[in-house]
């Protein structure tokens, strides 16, 4: 029997869930057992989308959250956040006591993004723990800041057009629209259950000496960021993301029920993908929750339009069951040029050769997806870390550019266009951009070999914990 066991528990939305269960695939790879809590509807969802068994080593334990059927926009957030506290740390005690009985304790509990009182259950059963943090360490720097005294200057400031802040150790000046959307003062009435989680988070943090932080990043992706907070230990041990999709090897199958494809399929995009010339596919994605205005879809569809590249476009079913999806008003000649998919199998198609750029939301997988696979961005970021996400894709890698936005809000066809054009055209700054995206893939891959940063700083953090 293994001695070696993990209990992992994220939080139930799929760019937690992607990560988590990539981290789950390292510790399974290295002879360490994964217990994966989630719950119920995230099971559904992936016994779904998925026939096999789940991976040896890899065992999953469910509860409800309240929300079987899903959690949905117009549900209340705070009630959410409540019964997921009351429901998963129950499940997690009852895991730890039951697995102790059965002789195979767990011997560390790692925990996501938005569960902050998974640490103060570890500490009740006295089981070491530690966060594994999905964005990026600029973002918790940044939030761990916003509470330990910026926070006056931030609330202050926001409204300024030209205001710009700095933050201890980290090298650049942030504006508005770079820092996380949750702590500008407009998010309070919409997304105001989730600061106070991360101040929680925060706080749970400092109850521990030198607390230790697994990040979703590698050393050199962000180096200043890694060292600026003195009490934290953060360990880079990323990108997660399956090995199938580092080498330039064939996709295997068994790897890729820990890919993209967990919860949903679509299938022909690869034939179509195969028919385009390299590199001259523009891929358009906004991730697993934002659903973008009609007005602002229009914008993006002329742009692909004017920009007369073929493309692929992840449209997905609008998620509230009491908006309608609209078409949009130039379907024909959009299907004429490109691809419209309700969801893909990302990493399959970020490491097509047909790939030429990504319009991406700056989700944190997808930016580091597209940066170990070697893509450039137009970054579109909208809410949460994703303008933060943006700013570092533009200035510290220097692997896309950003869309500007309009005074009303949308960002025009115009807009995308040109930016398409920067990104893919011959001039010297999308040259420069292709060369930068093509060394980011190599630090990425080499990062995650035998003898690469993060495998290392993966392995010295297990044996630490004596796991
Ligand atoms: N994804 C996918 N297919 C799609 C859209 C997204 O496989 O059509 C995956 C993507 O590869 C990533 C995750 O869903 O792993 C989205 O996470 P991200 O952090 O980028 O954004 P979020 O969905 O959390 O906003």
């Amino acid at each position: 029997m293994n001695s070696r066991h993990v209990l992992l528990i994220s939080y139930p939305a799929q760019g937690h869930i992607n990560p988590s269960l990539r981290f789950a695939q390292r510790l399974i790879h290295i002879g360490i057992d994964v217990t994966f809590a989630t719950t119920v509807n995230v099971r559904r969802r992936m016994a779904k989308a998925s026939s096999g068994d789940a991976p040896k080593g890899l065992t999953f334990a469910t509860f409800s959250d309240g929300y079987d059927d899903g959690f949905k926009p117009s549900d209340d957030g705070k009630r959410y956040m409540s019964e997921l506290k009351k429901s998963s740390s129950r499940t997690l005690k009852d895991i730890i006591v039951a697995s102790s009985e059965q002789g195979r304790p767990v011997t560390c509990l790692v925990y996501t993004v938005l569960l902050p009182w998974a640490a103060e259950v570890a500490r009740e059963v006295h089981v070491p723990c530690a966060l594994l943090w999905i964005q990026p360490a600029t973002v918790l720097v940044v939030y761990y800041y916003y509470f330990k005294g910026f926070e006056d200057e931030i609330k202050a400031n926001s409204d300024n057009p030209s205001w710009k802040i700095q933050f201890p150790g980290l090298p650049y000046n942030f504006s508005k629209s770079d820092l996380p959307s949750f702590i500008l003062p407009e998010s309070a009435e919409s997304y105001g259950f989730v600061l106070p989680s991360f101040k929680e988070q925060i706080e749970a943090l400092d109850l521990e000496t030198k607390p230790k932080v697994l990040v979703n990043n590698f050393d050199v992706l962000e180096p200043d960021a890694l060292k600026s907070i003195e009490n934290y230990v953060f360990i880079g041990i990323g990108p997660l993301i399956p090995p199938a999709f580092l080498t330039d090897g064939q996709v295997l199958l068994s790897d890729k029920s820990f890919g993209g494809d967990l919860f949903q399929k679509s299938d022909d995009y690869i034939e179509w993908l195969n028919s385009n010339p390299d590199s001259s596919v523009v891929y358009v994605s906004f991730g697993s929750l934002l659903n973008l205005p009609k007005s602002q879809m229009e914008e993006i569809a002329e742009g692909l339009l004017d920009s007369k590249k073929p493309f692929l476009w992840v449209i997905r079913a609008n998620q509230d069951e009491n908006e309608e999806d609209e078409k949009l008003s130039c379907m024909e000649e959009l299907e004429n040029l490109g691809k419209i998919v309700p969801w893909c199998s990302q990493l399959e198609v970020l490491t097509h050769k047909s790939l030429g750029c990504f319009i991406t939301h700056c989700g944190w997988n997808s930016t580091l997806e597209s940066l170990s696979c070697g893509v450039p961005m137009v970054a579109f970021p909208q809410w949460s870390d994703q303008g933060t996400n943006a700013k570092l894709i533009v200035d510290a890698w220097k692997v896309g550019v950003r869309v500007k936005v309009n005074e009303n809000g949308v960002v025009e066809s115009d807009e995308i266009r040109s930016c398409i054009e920067k990104v893919m055209g011959d001039g010297e700054n999308g040259r420069e951009l292709r060369e930068n995206a093509r060394k980011w893939k190599s630090l990425a891959r080499e990062a995650m070999e035998e003898e690469g940063s993060s495998n290392k700083n993966l392995k010295a953090f297990l044996q630490e914990m004596g796991c």
